[in-house]
């Protein structure tokens, strides 16, 4: 399995320190506002990687940070006139929601900031030590000039970095590469929202990239396999995760790097400094589903400018219908028969054919277009199938190989689960509810014995291709093989 690893522009043969075994982080969001579907967009990337692994066979620990307290948290708290953790609170609550409508199986562990104050008191402690950070006026700065691999991952112009100069705040660009903080001294605001810890260096509170840090080694350890964020994240978070962390251990810190790019909107990056920023609520006010826009982030590949417009969303609804309607044909139609249909394995090889050829895109940086191809030709293939099944009837076993790589598949893409889902949401179910009302009048024109109307109404079913049987516990239906059935009544 390759992957394209930022600290070394490549893509690499993923071999995990423990055999089978993978430790993963990936920076999550800032819990100070609803985050936008670019946000999402980060978050589903690092739910399929680790799906992806997790269908290669191996066992994953996932953590995710929320950041609770940072520069941001801090200000939107104090504009509110609450403590920090009362305003971060209710975004974590809807960020899980948006998660679940999304299907986005989540971390084993979520991290919150907070939490770990002692542990990134001990961290910048060892920094202190070593010598590659020092206090100024109840602060604490990472020396830059003593990490000699600074800029490693982010490849940033050192001669432009102001050497002995220090920047505070959490964000800054590549034309402002200071000693970072830390740790920052106590202010008025922080003391007025509760955002403050006691250290040896006096009262503050942690500066944002000393929390990843602190937070990814205290769950996976000085060293793991696999750190993920939005490219946005390269520099300065990431490179000064880096630098904190291996300069606090003397060991390297992660072995595979992966960014995910950013979504556009009409050529635009959607991201909070613009105003074009839809938050998946939007979307699905606006009548979206969230299974077309997870079908929308797989349709171009993670490290790809995803162009993100409803014409996207419109063609990825369509997609995940033919593909759900396949689904939901193959799985209930009778597959009992035998006979001749031991014959024609037709589905056997199909599926395995589109296994091989999902997991070869996969395996190549998970490229998921190549892999939604695959799928697609598969579906074909089983439609065509199940337009012969009347004169070649499918087993029970061809059904259930086709039915395992639909369902081995979806465990990486989470489509169809999702379209089900919806679907039960949706009560316009009215094929189904149409039948049930018809054979219910059946059943009252048989108990009056009008055998007439009960007559008249089996040919109004059978016209539309349904079969009615009837047992000891009640009439049962199905959908007869041959002929269209017509959604409408
Ligand atoms: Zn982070």
């Amino acid at each position: 399995m390759l992957l394209y690893n930022t600290l070394t522009r490549r893509h690499e043969e993923f071999v995990p320190l423990i055999e089978g075994e993978v430790g993963m982080y990936a920076c999550g969001p800032t819990i100070y506002a609803t985050p936008h579907i670019g946000n999402m967009r980060t978050f589903f990337f690092a739910d399929l990687l680790h799906r992806y692994l997790e269908f290669r066979g191996y066992r994953v620990k996932f953590v995710m940070n929320l950041t609770d307290v940072d520069d941001k948290t801090i200000t939107r708290a104090l504009q509110n006139g609450v403590p920090l953790t009362e305003y971060t609170e209710p975004f974590a609550e809807s960020l899980f929601a948006d998660f679940d409508t999304l299907g986005i199986q989540g971390a084993d562990v979520y991290t919150r900031a907070t939490r770990y104050i002692p542990e990134m008191i001990s961290l910048i402690q060892r920094l202190i030590d070593r010598g590659l950070a020092y206090v100024s006026d109840g602060s604490v700065y990472f020396d830059i000039s003593e990490f000699p691999g600074y800029g490693r991952l982010s490849r940033v112009d050192l001669t432009q970095a102001r050497q002995g100069e220090r920047v505070a705040s959490d964000e800054y660009d590549k034309d402002d590469i200071r000693d970072f903080a830390l740790w920052k001294a106590v202010r008025e605001e922080d003391e007025a929202v509760g955002a403050v810890w006691m250290t040896p260096w006096g009262p503050g509170r942690p500066g944002w990239h000393i929390e990843c840090s602190a937070m990814s080694m205290a769950i996976l350890g000085e060293t793991f396999d696999i750190h993920c964020g939005g490219a946005d994240l390269v520099f300065p978070h990431h490179e000064d995760e880096i630098a904190q962390s291996e300069g606090a251990t003397g060991k390297p810190f992660v072995r595979y790097w992966l960014h995910g790019e950013f979504l556009q909107l009409d050529g635009e990056k959607m991201a909070k400094s613009r105003g074009n920023l839809f938050t998946l609520g939007d979307l699905l006010d606006r009548g979206a589903r969230a299974s077309s826009i997870r079908h929308t982030f797989l349709t171009t590949h993670y490290r790809g400018r995803l162009s993100f417009t409803w014409a996207a969303l419109a063609a990825s609804a369509e997609a995940v219908r033919r593909l759900f309607n396949t689904w939901k044909r193959l799985r209930d139609h009778p597959s009992t028969r035998t006979g001749r249909a031991e014959d024609v394995p037709v589905l056997h090889e199909a599926a395995a054919g589109a296994l091989a050829n999902f997991t070869a895109a996969m395996d190549d940086d998970l490229n998921t277009s190549v892999a939604l191809a695959s799928l697609y030709d598969f579906v074909t293939i089983v439609n065509t199938r199940l337009d012969a099944l009347c004169t070649a009837p499918i087993s029970a076993a061809e059904a259930s190989a086709a039915l395992d790589a639909f369902a081995r598949i979806d465990a990486v893409f989470g489509i169809l689960t999702l379209a089900e889902r919806e679907q039960e949401e949706v009560a316009d179910d009215r094929l189904r509810l149409w039948v049930e009302e018809r054979i219910q009048a059946r059943a009252e024109a048989r108990a009056r014995r009008d055998f007439a109307e009960a007559d008249r109404v089996r040919d109004e079913l059978t016209a539309r291709g349904i079969v009615v049987e009837d047992t000891v516990t009640g009439a049962r239906w199905s959908v007869r093989c041959q002929g269209e059935v017509r959604a409408d009544p």
